[in-house]
């Protein structure tokens, strides 16, 4: 079979393109890792997504925007994808379980993941203590004490959350400015999470478990070895690109640069939402984007016929 579009990646932006694409009768493909929603299954609430306003669960949003999609008739896969090849007007999209599906047009949509800190020990005591996610793993910390590395909205707004659990949290940002919004950085200093300026972190210790967190003072230069029972690691995210890095044109980071309509550098490849060079990375931006990579995708698909 050639469907009319395969969507990569089964976050907001992707079932944002699923719902425009199969409603506009145009046989679609989904292909993702896990259960649809993306990243935002992970957040505890979601304020500014507009239309909640006492916010939302992630899991409540991105089930019903699946459930969207599915009722106009969208397939899912649940795989990885490893490579896209271009065959004059087909795509195909091979799987690590060594399939082949076959298109007229692709949308990109996998998203970021959590950039890792490539120190001594991260990679040892994952699971063992380091966690990427605070609304996964913080119920884990329960009268614990825990360190949390970042100083953008997630390290911001996941410190707070983790007071619920944890008898004490320490922010330690590696400059003396956070990059988090405002209204995240009132809660933050309202809170008892307690804040470590200029701290870059040099090692996770820990054998079986984690111990603590070496860390280097940018100012001062000394080192010092703070004590905890885990480290959440919210330090941003980093693109899952590398199934297509060599089909489209990527930035240096392996984001895909995408013009003003979604375009790629590949006619008929469209691109949506945290992959993309530019992006905002919010959920009404991947969803904007969505709507637009599967508007550009039904024209082309026009044009060919
Ligand atoms: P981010 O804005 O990219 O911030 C990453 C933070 O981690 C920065 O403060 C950065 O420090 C620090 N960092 C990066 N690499 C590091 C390293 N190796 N060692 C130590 N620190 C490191 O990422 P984010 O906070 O995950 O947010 C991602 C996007 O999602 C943003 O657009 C954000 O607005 C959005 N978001 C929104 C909400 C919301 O409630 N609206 C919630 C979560 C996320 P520097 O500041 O020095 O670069």
């Amino acid at each position: 079979m050639i469907y009319d579009v395969i969507i990569i990646g089964g976050g907001p932006a992707g079932l944002t393109a699923a719902i425009y694409t199969a409603r506009a009768r145009r046989s679609t493909l989904m292909i993702c890792q896990g259960f649809p929603g993306g990243q935002i299954m992970q957040a505890d609430v979601i304020e500014n997504y507009p239309g909640f306003p006492e916010g939302i669960s992630g899991m409540e949003l991105g089930s019903a925007f699946y459930a969207q999609a599915e009722r106009f008739g969208l397939e899912t896969v649940y795989s990885t994808v490893t490579g896209i090849t271009v065959s004059g007007r087909i795509r195909t999209v091979t799987t690590d379980s060594g399939e082949e599906y076959h298109s007229r047009t692709v949308i990109l949509a996998t998203g970021a993941s959590p950039r890792r800190l490539m120190v001594p020990g991260e990679t040892e005591l994952g699971g063992k203590g380091v966690s990427y996610c605070a609304t996964c793993d913080g119920a884990l910390y329960k009268g614990k004490k825990v360190a949390v590395i970042g100083g953008g909205d997630t390290a911001a707004g996941e410190s707070v959350f983790l007071t619920r659990f944890a008898s004490e949290v320490h922010l330690f940002h590696r400059r003396d400015k956070l990059r988090a919004a405002g209204i995240l950085q009132e809660r933050l200093f309202a809170s008892s999470v307690t804040v470590h300026w200029n701290q870059k972190p040099l090692e996770i210790l820990g054998d079986e478990q984690v111990t603590g967190v070496r860390f280097r003072d940018t100012v001062t230069g000394e080192d010092s070895i703070f004590e905890c029972d885990g480290v959440f690691v919210l330090a941003g995210t980093a693109p899952n690109s590398d199934a297509f890095r060599a089909t489209v044109a990527c930035d240096e980071a392996g984001y895909v640069i995408a013009g003003p309509s979604c375009e790629t550098s590949v006619p008929g490849i469209f691109s949506a939402g945290d992959v993309n060079h530019d992006a905002f990375r919010q959920v009404a931006t991947a969803v904007g984007d969505g709507a637009r990579a599967a508007h550009e995708a039904d024209m082309y698909l026009e044009n060919i016929e």
